[in-house]
């Protein structure tokens, strides 16, 4: 599972990468407009780390993480694997990598054919990838089941016997199947019940500590990724707006954006008393967003300047990146 053990350099890397959505309306179905759910996000993940994304629903999460594994085409920019070009290889080329990228999918329900028993589902991806011979599958299918907390005996039953959170676990053992080297976990929790949460989120830790995974863990809640993941990046309206060490970000956020979602998440102390930031408005269309900096139209420490010139993503004194022309005000007030 780790064919890159030696190679430097990240394992994946998304340079400049931007995705439009054409909107089509009419009769003729013409494009009136184009979404634009990724704007040039730059992003390096390392073998063995865990990479947190998030923000509000339709920041470009998903579409990002859907484009680093070529499940979408991206519109224009790079993405690399394990120093290849992913963008731009043709499908045959493709198919034959595919085994080393995965997804886990948000609803364990709808990504697992209820017509199959789950010793079928999990056999399927060893024999299309020839993990094992055939010999040998029953076998892995048992390991696979072990790893993820669930006695060999479920493998005659259906998915729709399971509770969601044993569904996700199954979900979670069909991604690990092709023994990957990356996994996307896309909103993974957030369809479960909060009691099984941890358990899941745990779950996709351990294993990605013990099988040294690259693991981006796609959430918008930040108490999930606080705990579990190595380094965070915010996203705004299809950009990266923060970005560092889990710890940095979520300890000393610079960005406005940043400081407003952390105001949100409960803080476990009844002592302390954290001031809630509760942005005016929604987020701006994606079709259509605002010139200058895009979080401008919510930001408390709007300036004239920030309506007209867009900030990049670049190093603050705080030692991790975010894109605002002046980190840090909103946390110092
Ligand atoms: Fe707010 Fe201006 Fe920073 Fe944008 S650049 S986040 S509008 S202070």
């Amino acid at each position: 599972m780790t064919e890159n053990s030696d190679r430097a350099g990240p394992l994946v890397e998304a340079r400049a990468l931007s995705k439009s959505f054409p909107v089509r309306r009419g009769v003729l179905q013409r494009t009136v407009a184009e979404v634009q759910a990724l704007r040039g996000v730059d992003l390096k993940i390392e073998q063995g780390e865990t990479y947190a994304l998030v923000g509000e629903s339709g920041s470009g999460k998903t579409t990002l993480g859907r484009c680093l594994i070529r499940l979408i085409e991206p519109t224009s920019g790079q993405v690399f694997f394990a120093g290849e070009e992913l963008t731009g290889m043709a499908s045959g080329e493709l198919r034959r990598r595919r085994r080393r990228f995965q997804m886990v999918f948000q609803d364990p329900y709808g990504s697992l054919n209820p017509r199959m028993r789950v010793g079928k589902i999990l056999a399927e991806p060893l024999a299309i990838h020839k993990i094992v011979d055939r010999a040998a599958r029953e076998d892995e299918v048992d390991r696979l089941l072990e790893a993820v907390g669930l006695p060999s005996s479920v493998k005659r039953r259906y998915p729709h016997e399971f509770s969601g959170g044993q569904r996700q676990r199954i979900g979670i053992a069909r991604a690990l199947a092709p023994r990957p080297d990356f996994i996307v976990a896309d909103e993974p929790v957030s369809a479960l019940d909060v009691s099984v949460q941890a358990q899941i989120v745990n779950l996709l830790k351990d294993l990605q500590e013990s099988l040294n995974l690259a693991l981006l863990f796609i959430a918008h809640d930040l108490a999930v990724v606080s705990e579990t993941s190595d380094r965070v990046g915010v996203m705004y309206l299809g950009r990266l707006v923060e970005e560092g060490p889990t710890a940095s970000v979520f300890g000393n956020p610079q960005h406005p954006y940043t400081v407003s979602l952390l105001s949100a998440v409960p803080v476990p102390d009844p002592e302390t008393k954290r001031r809630r930031i509760i942005l005016p408005g929604e987020p701006p269309s994606p079709s259509d967003p605002p010139p200058g900096c895009p979080f401008h139209t919510r930001c408390p420490i709007a300036e004239e300047r920030c309506r007209s010139e867009e900030p990049p993503l670049a190093m603050t004194p705080a030692g991790h990146a975010a894109a605002c022309h002046f980190p840090g005000s909103l946390a110092a007030c």
